[in-house]
């Protein structure tokens, strides 16, 4: 489906992020690999990938609050592989605090990482995408996109923020054959909501299982986590020629979340 094609996944060395990679190698689009982590560790996922699906797969260890090595992760893998046709802004943070405690430092870490990343990749990208006449960005959004929770200021407002620029880019980029749109999950277990945990019992003085019943999976009416694997399947649709009109959306995948 995606023979041929090349995808930059940011924040694709865990989580949905990874999973989101694995399922765009596996139709057969070239991938570069972005996030932190032990380096043996992301050589043997890269290594991993490309052997095991028959792609190439690189790595790039852009830091997504740094402009410079972000365009420089868009460039690299246009001189590379030739091309970013699909263009995932998937890297995300997250911290929980009340907002008169919110440190700035994190604020603005969920601001660059969540938001103005994705910015400076598809300004970088669609170049690209217009001159060949077909692109697809995927951007990560999350059900916090829709609704807010307490706690999570900084969150909320680059999700937010995320479908306003997607809604842009995808009105600007219409005619040129690219289409931009947000998956919006719900609690996906991965490790961004295992991590939260700790935060969680402190701020709202619960136990763990408290935290993912009462908290967590209390919004969702499935009462189930997301999967990594459901995420990476709507990705890979809206990646395909199928969904070539689909644009501008913001895609709920959160076990009936946002209808309530
Ligand atoms: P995760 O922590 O497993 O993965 C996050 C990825 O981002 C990692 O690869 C990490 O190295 C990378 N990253 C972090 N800071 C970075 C930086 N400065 N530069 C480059 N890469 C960086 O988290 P996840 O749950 O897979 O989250 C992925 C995306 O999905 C995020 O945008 C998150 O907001 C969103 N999301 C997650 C859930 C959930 O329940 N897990 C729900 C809705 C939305």
């Amino acid at each position: 489906m995606l023979k041929g094609k090349s995808a930059v996944i940011t924040g694709s060395t865990s989580g949905i992020g990874l999973g989101v990679a694995r399922a765009l190698a596996g139709a057969g689009s070239n991938v570069v690999l972005n996030g932190f982590g032990d380096a043996g560790e992301i050589e043997k996922l890269r290594a991993g990938i490309e052997k095991e699906f028959g792609i190439k797969a690189l790595y790039s260890p852009a830091d997504m609050t740094k402009p410079v090595e972000i365009v420089a992760m868009v460039k690299m893998a246009e001189t590379t592989l030739g091309a970013v046709d699909v263009l995932v802004n998937n890297a995300g943070i997250q911290h929980v605090s009340p907002i008169e405690d919110f440190p700035v430092e994190k604020w603005d870490a969920i601001i660059a990482i969540n938001l103005v990343s994705a910015f400076h990749t598809i300004r970088a990208a669609v170049p690209g995408m217009k001159k060949r006449k077909w692109g697809r960005i995927i951007n990560t959004a999350s059900a916090h996109s829709l609704v807010a929770s307490p706690f999570k200021a900084a969150y909320v407002t680059a999700k937010h923020g995320l479908v306003g620029l997607t809604k842009t880019v995808a009105l600007e980029l219409a005619t040129f054959g690219v289409t931009a749109n947000c998956i919006s999950p719900g609690y996906v277990w991965t490790p961004l909501v295992e991590r939260q945990i700790p935060d969680q019992m402190k701020t709202r003085g619960l136990t763990e299982e408290q935290v993912k019943r009462d908290v967590l999976l209390a919004a969702q009416p499935t009462k189930q986590f997301v999967t990594i694997e459901q995420v990476a399947s709507l990705a890979l649709y809206l990646a395909s020629d199928a969904a070539a009109n689909i644009t501008g959306a913001n895609i709920s995948i959160d076990g009936g979340w946002t209808a309530q």
